[in-house]
């Protein structure tokens, strides 16, 4: 009987469980850059998600613009398998371009050889900072024959032309050009800004193929040898892994014009039936609020920041504005986040040592509870409210309390950390690593802003105890305000004195 009753019981809470997780399918909007509104998502095919991303151009090392772009589509890959969708992710890797041969040019290298250095560098920051592995990952120079097939479509379309090895499209065949960007044709400057290439029929128009030159790489095609231009290689290995019909199609806001122009004029040249649902675009991240970019001289690597700020204080930077908005990167900024970062850790931290004697015991209990997280759009304040609950909760406890209401309070505590969980994994904020080992990683990134090194602060806490058994208040308290200008709060727990990491002063962040 009693079996019986618990089986309609969970018969019921799935069902609750898809009525919730079918609500948040229904009501999650996404803003189609496209027609310039918000829109409920519809995938193309029921429960499942096609989308394309666009890559970085393989020639450095990646800054915080890239990574923000990553990291943006990162969640929306995360959150969209959280409602429940079969996910096909691309994201490509632009391996054969101008700056990649100049670049290669420079250092006496293989242009492709370098190329296959810098996505290996991607991949260790993308791991670095969380971002899950895409279910492709595929490179121009292994689908040019994807490439050059889908060239030939556009000419038989007859929306492309060749002239002298070189292929380019005829924006004037293309009515619906300027569409997604709201560029008119007539006010297209974007051939004439070197000198306007006298065998193109408009201005406007773009190569598909460029002929090669000496010293370049290059592929045989029926133009000749040559290599594809670069707009091309996206609705190729678009529509390779998901065809011309899909769901979303994302990028940084710079993208919009010409690139993704180019390639709704290429794809659609090339299949009628092309259709992409939702155009989506993160904003710049900014520096001085002039956007970040390599020509710009104003960038800082991933690899800068990481050396000196945890991961995952980058990621919480990265994620703490709208991700359409513009980011203003300050050390400031960077600061705060790794203080919360040390904040949401701690917190675990300390419920997880408060329930580590209780846990087993609670482990056989329901955990279909997912339902409350279906929503997670303000998935970060939401995490933010909950741990400032965990933290009364744990104070709460600390408290002496009735059996009753401990056991009620352990039950809520395991609630609420099972609940912060999930919205951090969402978030990509939470590590695989332990809590413990992440508090110890962010207090080893402090210490190295701060020059020190722990035994360094031990010493110093040693020196202010004795300073205050010897009542030298000044110098005790200079020592610690010595050292919070620095970025490292000392704390009195009764008798002992611990530290963590804390917002060091103005003075210091601007070293
Ligand atoms: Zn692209």
């Amino acid at each position: 009987m009693q079996k019986h009753r618990k089986g309609i019981q969970s018969g019921r809470e799935k069902r609750n469980f898809l009525t919730v997780a079918e609500m948040a399918k229904e009501e999650f909007r996404v803003y189609n850059s496209m027609t310039q509104q918000k829109e409920v998502f519809e995938p193309k095919v029921p429960g499942k998600v096609g989308m394309y991303v666009c890559g970085v151009t393989a020639y450095d090392l990646s800054h915080l613009g890239h990574a923000r772009a990553a990291v943006s589509f990162d969640i929306l890959y995360r959150y969209l398998q959280h409602l429940g969708y079969e996910v096909t992710y691309v994201r490509n890797f632009t391996d054969v371009d101008d700056k990649i041969i100049n670049r290669a040019n420079e250092l006496g290298e293989n242009p492709l050889t370098l190329s296959s250095r810098f996505c290996q560098e991607y991949i260790v920051d993308m791991d670095d900072l969380q971002c899950l592995i895409p279910t492709h990952q595929p490179r121009v120079s292994e689908h040019m024959e994807q490439i050059k097939d889908l060239i030939i479509q556009i000419i038989n379309n007859e929306c492309a032309y060749a002239v002298d090895g070189d292929v380019f499209f005829a924006v004037d065949k293309f009515p619906n050009y300027g569409r997604l960007s709201g560029q008119k044709l007539e006010n297209n400057r974007a051939g004439e800004r070197v000198a306007v290439d006298l065998r193109k029929r408009n201005p406007a128009d773009f190569a598909l193929w460029k002929a090669a030159k000496p010293g370049e790489p290059s592929w045989d095609s029926l133009w000749g040898p040559g290599r594809p231009g670069w707009h091309i290689e996206c609705s190729a290995m678009s529509a390779h892994y998901l065809t011309f019909k899909f769901d979303i199609h994302g990028g940084g806001i710079d993208l919009i014009f010409p690139h993704h122009e180019n390639e709704v004029a290429q794809s659609c040249a090339a299949c009628q039936e092309c259709n992409i649902s939702y155009w989506m675009h993160n904003g710049h991240v900014t520096n001085n609020n002039e956007k970040m970019s390599k020509s710009l001289g104003n960038f800082f690597t991933i690899r800068q920041v990481t050396e000196r700020y945890h991961p995952l204080s980058l990621r919480h930077f990265l994620i703490s504005a709208h991700y359409r908005s513009p980011l203003n990167y300050t050390v400031l900024q960077l600061e705060s986040a790794s203080d919360a970062v040390y904040y949401i850790y701690q917190t675990l931290q300390d419920c997880q040592d408060a329930l580590s004697p209780f846990l087993e015991e609670s482990e056989s209990r329901g955990t279909e509870r997912s339902s409350k997280l279906a929503r997670v759009t303000p998935a970060a304040l939401e995490c933010i409210k909950a741990l400032k609950l965990a933290n009364s909760s744990l104070n709460m406890f600390k408290k002496k309390l009735q059996k009753q209401q401990q056991l009620s309070l352990i039950q809520s505590l395991i609630e609420i950390e099972k609940e912060v969980k999930e919205v951090l994994n969402i978030l990509g904020l939470l590590s695989s690593s332990s809590y413990s080992e992440v508090l110890q990683q962010l207090k080893d990134k402090s210490l190295k802003r701060a020059g020190l090194v722990e035994d360094d602060v031990l010493h110093l806490i040693e020196e202010r105890t004795l300073a205050r058994l010897n009542k030298e208040f000044a110098k005790s308290d200079n020592i610690r305000t010595d050292l919070t200008a620095k970025g490292i709060a000392l704390m009195d727990v009764g008798k002992e004195t611990i530290w963590r990491p804390c917002i060091p002063s103005e003075e210091h962040l601007s070293q």
